[in-house]
């Protein structure tokens, strides 16, 4: 069955991956991972040319020490004294021009020849520059150079740096070079005699390293883009299968709300839905002072469908209801299952409270056409209760309750109707919740009492048994007839307990009857629906009988004729467990029920009780002739006793007596009377003088 969620509003939550945006795997991988490879990238390269260079500088620098030692070995002891002492005696000019300095530079220039020393310079320690290959800086002081103060007191310092250098064609170009200071001594621990500074050409070096690094980033790059990209089509797959995830998992929490907020059977709000609506329609209606009504719809005697046609067909009726009702409704009303036949309306902005008599009539109107289920045309009727807000209670609570009673109260009064909440109808709920503390209070300080109405052999006069029939002693209210709780006893499962009592009580006192010596009769015993349906039936009976000493076959059961169609196995086996004790059966206000003829060939009954409804008007209405005419041929026919209950008239004795019925109970003969007065019957050697009983009762 497909089901539709329908009217009635939202639940007043959302699924909280509803408002959160879902998490970008893809788009957070691609981004973090590019900025990690950018990262990488520019600080691996970083590195490795630092280390690159470091180990360039200190390569070249231990061969600058090399090379000095050789030029120190090879010129210096010629040019020691000049340039230690007498340089410092010259101007620059002089310097420069000093036939020892050109002898220098040639000494330096054949010592260069083929090596990648591209300049050399010679320091005092006073940091004049004595000598240079390049004769523009020969006089130039250097002391404060740091790398200068460095090698001056022994330690060597070395740097890359860029330098224009001449060419051959005197054209300068820059070179990347080492320049390297190094301290020139006599002997290995002597004092430093003066300082040379070399410089070498890495320029190829740098080149070849700069090339490398190129080459070493483009692969890493490549290396990294390929792993990207791999590792893209991976969260791109996973991020696929999340998001399909995500999708089921918000269809299911969908589902799961829908299913939380919605009856699955009739596809409309359910309870939990309905108080959260109706809890915040009347904070609206509180706020906006508007009418807000709540309607409340009951299926009267559903329970019969659904126990006689089977659970299938109460659903199938159910959706049919809940399939009409939103065309008795404004688009913005919203209808609700509460469970079971229970529906409810809200509606809001009602502009006059007449207007939701309208929507009651609708309700009535549109269940009250014939429904159709499989081959059965079953006929509704439901119970109406109408709460308001402008009755001086505005919350949801007291709506609820209100129209439950108004509801309860068009049941009470034969369903098929609709009633408005008063004041009154609460006087009465609170009534029937007073009657039930009394009622139980009742059982315990035992204010049940049994009385008994004979039942005649219209031939003799007769009383061929009694029916018992309870009365409630109320200390208040004195006698109360057993209409007034025999339904609430039956609601409240009292029933059970205080059914047993009857049973005991009824049988009790018919043995006492037979022990002091009357003639024997059939003592009539009413068992309700709930009592007959309950487990421990039989047994009660079984151990009333037993108890008491009474001999089955004067005790008779009388059942209705609604039991027949409810569980209609467990009823069979029930009776002929209860038929095997040895009682017999009879069926209570025959003709009044709603079930087929059927039940009558299966169920082992022994009497018929035409109910009261049609003996009233027989003296007059030539139909309820023909039914009592009808049922005491079926009896006959189907071998079983006719008995006529509510007799008030000779005439209606002898039209029965004329129709086949002999055995009637009315208070024609007798109302129902305490046990004494039985007695009494019973010793004016069962005749009962009709017309002087009649006349003082
Ligand atoms: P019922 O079993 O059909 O009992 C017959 C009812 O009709 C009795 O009402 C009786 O007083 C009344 N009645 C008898 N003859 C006449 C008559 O000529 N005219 C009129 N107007 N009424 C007559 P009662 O005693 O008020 O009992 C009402 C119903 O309460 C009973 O109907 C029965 O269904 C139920 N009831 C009574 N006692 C018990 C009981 O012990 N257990 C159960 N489960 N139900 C009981
Ligand atoms: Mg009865
Ligand atoms: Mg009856």
């Amino acid at each position: 069955m497909s089901t539709v969620f329908s009217r009635g509003r939202e639940p007043l939550f959302n699924s909280p991956g509803n408002n959160k945006r879902r998490f970008n795997l893809s788009r957070y991988f691609a981004v973090i991972s590019l900025i990690g490879i950018f990262v990488f990238v520019v600080a691996s390269t970083y590195l490795y040319r630092n280390i690159a260079i470091s180990a360039i500088k200190d390569h070249q620098s231990r061969a600058n020490v090399d090379l000095a030692r050789a030029f120190a070995n090879s010129i210096w002891p010629r040019y020691q004294s000049f340039v230690t002492t007498k340089a410092a005696q010259l101007s620059s000019k002089e310097l420069r021009d000093h036939v020892e300095i050109e002898k220098l530079k040639n000494d330096v220039d054949s010592q260069m020849q083929g090596l990648n020393v591209v300049k050399v310079k010679i320091y005092n320690l006073d940091g004049l520059t004595v000598f240079s290959t390049d004769p523009g800086q020969i006089g130039i002081d250097n002391k404060h150079n740091p790398r200068f103060t460095l090698a001056r007191i022994g330690k060597i310092a070395s740097e890359i740096e860029l330098q224009n250098i001449r060419d051959d064609q005197q054209d300068e170009i820059e070179h990347t070079v080492l320049s390297s200071y190094i301290p020139i001594r006599k002997a290995e621990n002597m004092p430093v005699d003066a300082v040379f500074e070399l410089y070498t050409d890495v320029t190829e070096l740098v080149t070849r390293l700069d090339e490398t690094q190129k080459q070493i980033t483009l692969g890493v790059i490549i290396s990294f883009i390929s792993l990207y990209l791999f590792l893209f089509a991976i969260i791109k797959r996973a991020d696929k299968i999340i998001k399909s995830q995500d999708k089921k998992y918000n269809t299911d929490i969908e589902t799961i709300r829908k299913h939380a907020y919605h009856d699955q059977l009739t596809g409309l709000a359910n309870r939990t839905n309905f108080h959260a609506c109706l809890d915040d329609a009347t904070k609206r209606a509180k706020r906006s002072g508007d009418l807000l009504a709540l309607v409340v719809i009951d299926i009267d005697r559903f329970k019969l469908v659904n126990e006689s046609l089977g659970y299938d067909a109460g659903d199938e009726l159910l959706r049919v209801i809940a399939s009409r009702l939103p065309s008795c409704v404004r688009e913005t009303d919203s209808i609700y299952r509460l469970g079971g036949d229970e529906f409810a309306i809200i509606l809001e902005k009602v502009a006059h409270p007449e207007d939701i008599a309208l929507v009651a009539r609708r309700v009535l109107e549109a269940l009250s056409s014939p429904i159709h289920i499989k081959t059965n045309e079953i006929i509704i009727n439901t119970s109406i209760g109408i709460s308001l807000t402008n009755q001086g209670h505005s919350d949801a609570y007291s709506l609820v309750k209100e129209a439950d009673i108004a509801m309860m109260n068009a049941k009470g009064d034969g369903g098929n109707r609709f009633i408005y909440f008063t004041g009154e109808l609460n006087a009465i709920a609170y009534d029937r919740l007073t009657m039930e503390t009394d009622l139980r209070n009742a059982v315990s300080n035992n204010e049940f009492v049994l009385y008994y109405q004979p039942k005649i052999l219209t031939s003799t006069n007769e009383i061929v048994g009694v029916e018992a029939l309870i009365r409630w002693q109320h200390p208040d209210k004195g006698l109360v007839p057993p209409n007034d709780f025999i339904p609430l006893l039956e609601n409240t499962g009292l029933i059970n307990q205080v059914g047993e009592w009857v049973l005991r009580t009824a049988c009790r006192q018919n043995k006492q009857w037979q022990d002091a010596g009357h003639p024997p009769v059939k003592m009539a015993v009413n068992i309700s629906a709930r009592q007959f349906r309950s487990e421990s039936i039989v047994t009660c009976v079984r151990q009333a009988l037993y108890d008491t000493g009474l001999d089955p076959k004067y005790l008779e059961l009388e059942l209705t004729e609604s039991l027949f169609v409810e569980n209609v196995e467990k009823a069979i086996r029930t009776m002929i467990l209860l038929k095997d004790i040895g009682v017999y059966i009879a069926i209570d206000d025959f003709g009044t029920g709603y079930s087929s003829l059927n039940y009558l060939r299966q169920f082992p009954v022994d009497v018929l009780k035409i109910d009261r409804t049609f003996i009233r008007d027989l003296t007059t209405n030539p139909k309820d002739i023909a039914i009592a005419k009808a049922i005491s041929t079926m009896a006959s026919s189907l071998n079983m006793g006719v008995i006529a209950e509510g007799v008030e008239d000779m005439r209606q004795v002898s039209i029965l007596k004329d129709n086949g019925c002999n055995e009637v109970q009315g208070f024609l003969y007798s109302k129902p009377v305490a046990a004494n007065e039985i007695e009494e019957f019973l010793a004016t050697g069962r005749m009962l003088p009709i017309l002087t009983k009649v006349k003082s009762a």
